[in-house]
């Protein structure tokens, strides 16, 4: 019997993992089995996590949290939960390997997985154009014309990315409002690389085996093809809530529901921490601040005399 497990290595898993480590509470950190370190891992530069005055590099800065972890104890387990049973006092956390583990308290942090177009041919070029991570495939497209999708942040990210490697990127956004923040959308824009289209919706996905271009649907009425042979899409998030919709109270935009600035959810000895309590902010900083909280409270419900 544990007395903990924390489901997410993202910077709310692993902050939660050091502060519960450093509380003795030796927690368990089910990593992924492909994707530990969170979204952070296929970003480049984070000029913006305070205590990096010249800026890291996202996957040093996970490694360097998952070593600070590890450091006061925490136990890694590089494997999926495929199952919860959250009930009881006590917790049953079902691995990918058939193992089961009890605990008595678990911390919530599977962070959100990247939206999909929902158009024809979106899946069945996944992987052959079509792509979620210009850091992790903007290389293939040396040379080449691709598209980015979307008006926030990620988008503008990911076009100034690809200007390392692609000829053009054209950013198309189905509005002519941005929710980008004014530096980075600037940044895009006096790109000569990036070629902004906009108040065009992507309609279809043109090629047999690999991508060759796509359709647009203008605000004008008018359609328009666009030769690109990588189609990169950035239209943000949903929290991954999949293992506890059923059990967890969720709020009405599909985040874990937590009571007020706490991380206490409808179930008790279970916390939730990072992008799945959050629809507002969704910030590296503030998903480790989350995980900190979730830490303190999962250590508080473990002492409590009730425990
Ligand atoms: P956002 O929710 O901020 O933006 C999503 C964008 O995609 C919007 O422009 C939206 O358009 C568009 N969109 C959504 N659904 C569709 C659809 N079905 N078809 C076409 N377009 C669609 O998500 P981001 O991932 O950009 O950012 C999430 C958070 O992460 C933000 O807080 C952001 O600041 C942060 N972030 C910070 C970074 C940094 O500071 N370095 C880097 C990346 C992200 P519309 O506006 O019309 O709804």
């Amino acid at each position: 019997m544990r007395d903990l497990v924390i489901i997410g290595s993202g910077p709310a898993g692993y902050t939660a993992a050091i502060y519960a480590a450093r509380a003795e509470l030796k927690p368990l950190v089910v990593t992924s089995s492909v994707k530990m370190g969170g979204d952070l891992m296929n970003t480049t530069e984070v000029d913006n996590f305070p205590g990096f005055p010249e800026g890291v590099m996202g996957p040093e800065l996970m490694m360097n949290m998952q070593a600070q972890a590890e450091r006061f104890g925490a136990e890694l387990l590089f494997d999926d939960v495929t199952e919860v049973d959250l009930t009881g006092d006590v917790k049953k956390v079902t691995m990918g390997n058939g193992d089961v583990v009890e605990t008595r308290a678990v911390i919530l942090a599977m962070g959100s997985e990247y939206r999909k177009l929902g158009i024809p041919d979106e899946a069945r070029l996944s992987g052959f154009g079509v792509s979620w991570c210009a850091t992790c495939d903007g290389a293939f497209f040396r040379n080449r014309a691709v598209a980015v999708i979307g008006g926030g942040d990620s988008a503008m990210e990911e076009a100034t990315f690809l200007t390392k490697f692609a000829d053009t990127v054209y950013l198309v956004h189905r509005s002519d409002t941005f929710r980008a923040s004014p530096a980075m959308l600037q940044r895009a824009k006096s790109d000569p690389k990036i070629q902004f289209i906009t108040g065009a919706a992507v309609s279809g996905i043109l090629g047999a085996d690999t991508v060759s271009g796509i359709t647009l649907d203008m605000a004008d009425g008018s359609t328009r093809t666009l030769d690109v042979e990588g189609l990169f899409i950035a239209i943000g998030s949903d929290p991954r809530t999949d293992l506890v919709k059923d059990v967890i109270t969720l709020t009405p935009e599909g985040n874990v529901r937590v009571e007020g600035r706490s991380s206490l959810t409808s179930v008790p000895g279970v916390f939730a921490a990072g992008d799945l309590i959050d629809p507002t902010y969704r910030q590296a900083i503030v998903a480790a601040g989350t995980g900190a909280v979730a830490a303190l409270d999962a250590q508080h419900f473990l002492e409590s005399d009730a425990h």
